[in-house]
């Protein structure tokens, strides 16, 4: 809303969002690591380490314009097993060529004594980017929701779209109370945008496939600073992170862990209305599975089986599935990380954190999860002037990188 209202100071924008507040998705402070992500992950030139580039320099603006709290932890990308250095490598000339110019590859030893003493000694060697912070997710939320108040936007809460519909004077919205002609509507609804884009006939080639992602935090203080990384090795399995708690305990994740829900807000008013939800949406999850069976071409189908069949498939799955149900496997994995002779971790020293469901698009034709951002514009049978711009992309960076995916969404408006 911000970066339209700028473009067009005079146009009439409305948000429409389904939960009493805003940033009640995945946006949720406790449904994501919260990790200023600097460009080391993106490939250079790809809209998302644009976007990226541009959106961590203006929420890192925000924070200290609007007086919210911003930690400067830094990021160490922990080489932890055989083979890593390679990935060290790749990272430092993404991030150099997405202008962090101070990524710099430093030694165990290093890292240790300048940037994180608690980090392995198993650890020969690691990617060390300074400016990477953690941010207050609640907090911009707010703030942004008054501006929107403040610079003449309409923010319309509780309002579930049901239905669109194309009718001669525009798009034809109906939310449970009202209805609202639109002439150009940017679908940004997280994890349910492909159902919204398929309410007007598109989303015929995507879906969204929705993957949780839990956290553990520590029971004690302990006084952890960097967010320390491992590789992502095996897309879409993440490795560990251990990150400094504001508290400061740290915690740790997020895990990969197959969910039939697409949210985690939990805003529902009794214990049947719940139970209906989640019944409601592991239904039309399921009821989804043949038509995206049969839309997807040979090529696409065995990875997407793959999916499908929960992480069984593979070696790296296997093991997010069994750190999804046993904590001490959990521990296992971060020790990797953390010094074993100055914290050594066991199940008990942990309690279950939280979790946020991953928005991983997947391309039905290829049955490829989607990397890059991805948009897709689907026309008007009536009147060829009103745009519908869906976002197929809502995962990761996409906090960080959303002024400048804004930007991008909708540089055709
Ligand atoms: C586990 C995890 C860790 C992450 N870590 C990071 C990180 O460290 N750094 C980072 O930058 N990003 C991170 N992300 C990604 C980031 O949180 C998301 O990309 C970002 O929050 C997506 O924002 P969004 O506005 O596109 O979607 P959302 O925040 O999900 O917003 C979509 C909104 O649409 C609303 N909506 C849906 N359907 C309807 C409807 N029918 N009618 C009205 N409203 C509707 C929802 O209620 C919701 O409020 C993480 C995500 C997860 C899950």
């Amino acid at each position: 809303m911000r970066v339209l209202g700028e473009k067009h100071p005079n146009a009439k924008i409305m948000l429409l969002e389904k939960e009493p507040s805003l940033g009640q998705g995945t946006s949720r402070s406790d449904h994501n690591t919260g990790t200023g992500h600097t460009g080391a992950f993106y490939a250079p030139g790809s809209a998302k380490a644009t976007a990226a580039n541009e959106g961590f320099r203006w929420l890192q603006n925000y924070h200290h314009e609007k007086g919210l709290p911003i930690r400067n932890v830094g990021k160490i990308i922990a080489a932890s097993m055989p083979g890593d250095d390679l990935f060290l490598q790749k990272y430092q000339r993404q991030a150099t060529a997405n202008g962090q110019k101070s990524a710099v590859i430093l030694s165990g030893d290093e890292l240790r004594g300048k940037y994180e003493p608690l980090l392995s000694k198993t650890i020969t060697a690691g990617l060390y980017l300074p400016e990477a912070y953690l941010f207050d997710a609640d907090g911009v939320m707010k703030a942004m929701a008054k501006d929107i108040e403040c610079t003449g936007g309409i923010l319309k809460t509780n309002h579930t779209v049901l239905g669109i519909k194309a009718i001669s004077e525009g798009w034809l919205v109906r939310t449970q109370k009202a209805e609202f002609i639109a002439q150009y509507i940017i679908n940004s609804a997280g994890t349910h945008a492909d159902r919204i884009a398929r309410m007007i006939g598109g989303a015929k080639t995507w879906k969204i496939m929705p993957v949780m992602g839990s956290y553990v935090e520590l029971n004690k203080v302990v006084d952890w600073r960097t967010a320390v990384y491992e590789p992502t090795r095996n897309p879409p399995f993440l490795g560990v992170h251990v990150m400094p708690g504001i508290t400061g305990k740290p915690f740790m994740g997020p895990d990969v862990f197959f969910s039939p829900l697409r949210e985690r807000s939990g805003n529902e008013t009794s214990l049947p209305q719940s139970i209906f939800k989640k019944l409601y949406e592991a239904a039309d999850n399921i009821i989804g599975l043949p038509r995206d069976l049969i839309a997807l071409s040979a090529n696409g189908l065995v990875p997407n089986l793959q999916f499908y069949a929960g992480m069984g498939a593979k070696k790296d799955g296997r093991a997010e599935v069994w750190k999804h149900l046993n904590i001490a496997a959990f521990a296992r994995d971060a020790q990797r990380l953390i010094n074993r002779d100055l914290l050594e971790l066991k199940a008990s020293d942990f309690s279950p954190l939280r979790s946020g469901i991953r928005a991983q698009a997947i391309d039905l034709l290829t049955g490829k999860v989607l990397q890059d951002l991805a948009k897709e514009e689907t026309p008007h049978p009536l009147k060829p002037s009103c745009r519908f711009i869906s976002d197929k992309m809502p995962g990761s960076p996409g906090f960080t990188a959303s002024v400048g995916k804004a930007r991008w969404m909708t540089e055709s408006v």
